[in-house]
């Protein structure tokens, strides 16, 4: 017998009616390319997406079409994901950061028909145009008419101005539906080992994934809050804000591309944000801009980081210097992306100072909806006993069941588990902590040693701006590990007080053999190190 509760679809536009009705006095912010600031409201924003779709429809785009994006955190790119979704097609968010062949390589796999795009990422589109030919139709410039650029496109491919298409359409629309399960929006690995894989999301992943990150002990988003979201929407949908912020009802603040820390600082205030979301490479921007400044961020209360590990030091500093909460969350673009936030439970509600801090290195434990589990080299499922560490698999509503492309269910085992790549120890109260991705782990002697924590504790050192932990072959041991720093501005940094540091934290025999200073490391194009190149590059270093 089913139960007889109404059978209402979860639609992504329903999130935008929602907001536009409930809440109309929330703004949507924009810092543009300029620097001036827009403002609009989830009402305004609503009936554009409406006049957004009648034009998508009136280009030819019919639903489970992929419509791409190339754009930063903006109101119009709200508007574009609301519209996208809304009408059945999938918004395919392109990272503008991918190598131009990578680029082209996504857009063609996807068979985008129309690519919506930045004015300052004209030119990449440009560049890669006649590769893309064969599938898109058209370049719409997300500008008025005053900011088209002058693009040589292919014969067939039209150059389209944004406010243009928004103008000659009317907001006559009514937002289908159609089943939840429907594909919402596209979004491509980064791809740093072989080519990118597009993970794709469904109006009902994307729901339930907002709602679970909207709980208290995770981003705990309300409608009086002001969000700040650093993570880029062309990226796992900036962790699902642009859906749990009008959701909840609060105000988001788009940062456009100013997200250097004095940029960040200053928005942060004369916007009053309350919540904000980024990598620990945001967050340690405005940590060294507010030590050098003096200035505060008091209206802050909570700052989300992901992505890679937060070291200790960086939830010290904000804590105890500045009073705001730095939350560490863990997850992919498999899983759209949150699968576990650190926030003490009532195993661990009484911790505090040290012990406290030692707790928020964790990742933490699964949200509701998430399942994981650690297996070891045979598949074996390991004990939960914050000791044994294996390969972290998951599984869930929001997870990744096949990329793009690809048959039903082969990204999972034989049990529905997906394998995230990623080694970990659960602790008995639930939280995981992550020691390596796969690919990382270094091997000494046949026994591993965990490249994050050995991270974690470097950019602990006061002259130690970033820190890379690479496994470099040795003679003895196979594989031994080698520091890679960047200093701090205006920092020298010494050998010897560097690998002081490591005295008395971990195992002597985990303590890197060499530290190696470089002007910078290299990154991915979602901003994390890359491990690869540094391991490609200084993989002999030790035996030279
Ligand atoms: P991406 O799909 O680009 O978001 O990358 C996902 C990977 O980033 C994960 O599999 C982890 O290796 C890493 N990652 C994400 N969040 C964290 C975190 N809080 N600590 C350590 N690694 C993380």
């Amino acid at each position: 017998m089913f139960g007889l509760m109404q059978d209402r679809p979860l639609m992504i536009s329903s999130i935008i009616t929602h907001a536009a009705r409930q809440h109309a006095k929330s703004e949507v912010v924009s810092k543009n390319i300029d620097g001036s600031i827009a403002r609009s409201t989830y009402d305004a924003i609503e009936r554009r997406a409406r006049r957004l779709a009648k034009a998508l429809i009136a280009l030819g785009i019919s639903a489970e079409d992929r419509v791409a994006t190339i754009a930063l955190n903006s109101c119009r790119h709200l508007e574009l994901y609301y519209a996208i979704s809304g009408t059945g097609a999938i918004c395919h968010t392109i990272n503008p950061r991918l190598a131009p062949d990578d680029v082209a390589y996504v857009v063609s796999h996807a068979t985008d028909r129309i690519i919506f795009v930045d004015p300052v990422f004209a030119p990449l589109v440009a560049a890669v145009a006649p590769r893309i030919a064969a599938t898109v139709r058209a370049i719409v410039i997300i500008g008025s008419a005053a900011e088209m650029p002058a693009l040589a496109l292919p014969p067939g491919m039209d150059l389209l101005c944004y406010e243009d298409l928004i103008a000659a359409a009317d907001d006559n629309y009514v937002w289908p539906e159609f089943d939840e399960r429907s594909a919402a929006s596209l979004c491509y690995t980064s791809g740093t080992t072989g080519r990118p894989k597009g993970v794709l999301y469904s109006h009902r992943s994307t729901l339930l994934h907002a709602l679970a990150v909207n709980v208290g002990d995770v981003i705990g988003i309300r409608a009086v809050d002001r969000i700040l979201p650093v993570v880029p929407m062309f990226h796992v949908n900036a962790w699902g804000i642009p859906y749990s912020a009008p959701m909840a009802g609060a105000s988001i603040i788009m940062p456009g591309r100013h997200l250097d820390g004095a940029s960040i600082a200053a928005l942060l205030n004369t916007e009053k944000v309350t919540i904000s979301c980024g990598v620990p490479t945001v967050w340690l921007g405005l940590l060294q801009h507010l030590r050098a400044s003096g200035e505060r961020i008091d209206t802050v209360r909570r700052l989300t980081v992901g992505g890679s590990a937060v070291p200790r030091s960086m939830t010290e500093a904000f804590e105890t210097e500045y009073g705001v909460e730095l939350g560490q969350g863990w997850g992919m673009t498999e899983m759209s992306p949150v699968g576990t936030y650190c926030q003490p439970n009532a195993a661990n509600a009484d911790l505090t100072g040290d012990a406290l801090l030692r707790l928020k290195e964790k990742q933490g434990r699964a949200l509701w909806g998430v399942e994981m589990r650690i297996i070891d080299a045979e598949g074996a499922a390991l004990p939960w006993d914050g000791l044994a560490f294996g390969l972290l698999q998951v599984r869930g509503p929001w997870v990744c069941s096949a990329y793009f492309g690809d048959a039903p269910d082969s990204a999972l085992d034989a049990e529905g588990w997906f394998s995230t790549g990623d080694i970990a120890t659960i602790d008995p109260d639930g939280f995981m902590e992550i020691t390596d991705r796969a690919k990382d782990v270094i091997k000494s002697g046949g026994e591993w040693i965990s490249s994050v924590q050995l991270e974690n504790i470097a950019v602990g050192h006061p002259d130690v701006a970033e820190a890379a932990i690479i496994a470099a072959r040795h003679p003895k041991w196979d594989e031994r590990p080698l520091l890679i720093l960047t200093a701090k501005p205006g920092h020298e940094i010494d050998r010897a007080s560097v690998m002081d540091i490591f005295d008395g934290k971990i195992a002597t025999w985990w303590k890197p053999d060499d530290v190696l200073v470089l002007p910078e490391l290299p990154h991915t194009a979602t901003g994390k190190v890359h491990k690869m190149i540094l391991r490609d590059t200084y993989k002999d270093y030790l035996v030279k």
